[in-house]
């Protein structure tokens, strides 16, 4: 059984995730800032895509000591299983997501990824070798299940978003909307890639809450089934 994907980001008030040149701005305080961390003590998992590493180098690890010390009590692990989408094995060894804080990683790569790449990765990493030329999301997805991952946070960015909307995998988004309007019509938003096309295609949300929270507002959307 695939786990229950939550979807979680910050946007400009025009809809963006970071500046076109792909450059991190910070959109909430630290009242958004500290529900992220909860949201993420209390998920098994918490994936990227390689695109998001190569530009943040986020390390993807629970901050509060209260959040790691309620895990470690209910005998997990200090931070969540961390998951990267990475079909060509492009991570470096010594980036954040790989070498802070305890805990197994994943890497997902597809088999266009270099062996010589692949077997430097597995010192650090579970590898998952699913799709030919890009990730197949739904294989990953089922393996993490049966490795017991329950509820996978997905923390961005657009490009993996959209593909795990394009698959019918996203069941929970979480849309922070910041007081700011960053602009550019090639910066990152919510589902990047080649878009959708028929009315058909579009995935449909239902509105679940809506909360004021720092300078701009907190948006929760489930997804319908397609
Ligand atoms: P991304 O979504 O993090 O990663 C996308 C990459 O994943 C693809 O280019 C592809 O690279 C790989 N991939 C492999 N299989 C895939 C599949 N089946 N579907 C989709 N992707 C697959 O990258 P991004 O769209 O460039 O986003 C990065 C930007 O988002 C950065 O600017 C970052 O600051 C921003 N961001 C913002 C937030 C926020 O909350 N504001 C959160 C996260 C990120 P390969 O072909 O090489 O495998």
């Amino acid at each position: 059984m695939r786990p229950l994907v939550v979807v979680n980001v910050a946007m400009s008030a025009d809809g963006k995730l970071s500046t076109r040149e792909r450059r991190q701005v910070k959109i909430s305080g630290a009242e958004d800032f500290a529900r992220v961390d909860r949201l993420k003590a209390d998920c098994d998992a918490v994936m990227v895509g390689i695109g998001t590493v190569l530009a943040d180098d986020p390390s993807l690890t629970v901050k509060n000591p209260d959040y790691k010390r309620k895990r470690q009590s209910s005998s997990r692990p200090e931070h969540p299983v961390r998951v990267i989408i990475d079909s060509r094995a492009r991570i470096s060894p010594d980036a954040s997501v790989l070498t802070k804080g305890d805990g197994l990683r994943v890497v997902a790569v597809s088999g266009r990824a270099d062996p010589a790449r692949v077997d430097v990765l597995r010192k650090k990493a579970m590898v998952i070798v699913a799709g030919e030329v890009e990730v197949d999301l739904a294989r990953v997805l089922d393996e993490l299940g049966v490795m017991g991952i329950r509820r996978l946070m997905v923390e961005g960015g657009g490009t993996l978003i959209a593909g795990l909307v394009r698959a019918g995998l996203v069941d929970e988004i979480y849309t922070y909307i910041g007081s700011i309007v960053i602009g550019g019509k090639d910066a990152p938003t919510l589902a990047d890639g080649p878009g959708w096309i028929t009315e058909a295609e579009f995935a449909r949300l239902v509105l679940a809450d809506v909360t004021r929270m720092d300078d701009g507002i907190l948006i929760h959307w489930t997804v319908k089934p397609q």
